[in-house]
């Protein structure tokens, strides 16, 4: 099989047919065979009785339901699993994203040979209040991750087969998968401007709490990357450090004490001194995280995949 398609549900209802025919029709001009594969977030509207119609008349539809709303990375990693086609597409049930699109980037993965090409809505149809962040959030990620996207957070992007079977997509990491890829080694990763189009049905899931979470869901997987494997490289290195600033201080303090009562000189209580309780501060907190990479190494020791890689090829 070529292509597999995995469209994240979560109450669509009135285009999931319109969306369906619209891709069968462009995968036919192009002579793909191609599976569709419905994950339905535990919709609360009839999208799983619409796909359950399609699937009667179109046995390439295959559908997964949720026994609730579980998010749209849980709704991509089902979807991953269940895949057999050589190139991967996610695209939005919303017809946001424009099936067209897909030949095209069904070509970058096939002959390109690009592991991964994400969609780029370079001219969008969205809120501002939506864009203008997406901007911001954008340039973050592509400073921290390396990884030159314009557009992280597009839903229409393609995949070698081999890229999703690898990586796990959970709690609302669906914006970082351009980073998880990367991390998990596959390195060629591009983009392709795409239509966009505004919300035809429905109405958006996503409100301006993602905001924050995409923020903390950035730092967790920058966090996870660079330390996941060793968290004492992090954690000693600053405990240390806070501890050396705390050993500092006091011995300043000492040195101080010891060469005024040399001199003669009228000498402070150290618990006087505001720098007392700063080193005391630092020496514990150093301490404090120094323990805890230490922990981080005996969790991680125990951790299944502590060894985890992957291996490209074999002879
Ligand atoms: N979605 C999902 N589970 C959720 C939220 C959204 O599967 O909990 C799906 C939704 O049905 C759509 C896609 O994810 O196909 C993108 O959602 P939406 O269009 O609301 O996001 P936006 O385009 O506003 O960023
Ligand atoms: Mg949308």
């Amino acid at each position: 099989m070529d292509l597999s398609i995995v469209i994240p549900t979560y109450n669509e209802e009135e285009s999931l047919r319109e969306l369906f025919l619209w891709i069968k029709k462009v995968t036919h001009e192009n002579n793909l065979t191609y599976e569709v594969i419905f994950v339905d977030d535990g919709s609360t509207d009839s999208s799983w009785q619409v796909i359950s119609e399609l699937k009667k008349e179109y046995p390439e539809i295959k559908g997964i339901k949720f026994s609730r709303n579980y998010g749209k990375s849980a709704a991509l990693y089902a979807g991953f699993a269940k895949v057999q086609g050589d190139v991967v597409i996610t695209m939005d049930a919303d017809l946001q994203d424009s099936p067209d699109e897909i030949p095209e980037l069904y070509r970058l993965i096939k002959e390109e040979k690009y592991d991964l090409v994400s969609g780029w809505k370079q001219k969008r149809y969205d809120p501002v209040g939506k864009t203008l962040p997406s901007k911001f959030f954008n340039l973050t990620a592509r400073t921290v991750s390396g990884i030159k996207l314009h557009d992280f957070n597009c839903g229409l992007k393609s995949y070698n087969k081999k890229v999703v079977k690898n990586i796990e997509v959970y709690g609302e990491m669906h914006r970082y998968i351009p980073i998880l890829a990367k991390q998990a080694g596959f390195k060629k990763i591009g983009e392709k401007v795409v239509k966009h189009q505004a919300r035809k049905y429905g109405v958006s899931k996503y409100g301006w709490e993602r905001m924050i979470k995409g923020y903390l869901d950035l730092i967790t997987v920058m966090f996870i990357t660079r330390f996941g494997k060793s968290p004492m490289y992090f954690f000693g290195a600053l405990g240390t450090f806070m501890f050396l600033l705390g050993g500092g201080f006091v011995i300043y303090l000492i040195s101080e004490k010891l060469y005024l009562q040399h001199h003669g000189l009228s000498v402070r209580q150290v618990t006087d001194q505001p720098l007392f309780y700063l080193a005391l501060t630092a020496i514990i907190i150093g301490a404090q995280l120094f323990l805890s990479g230490f922990l981080g190494e005996l969790i991680n020791r125990r951790s299944p995949d502590r060894n985890s890689y992957q291996i490209d090829e074999e002879l």
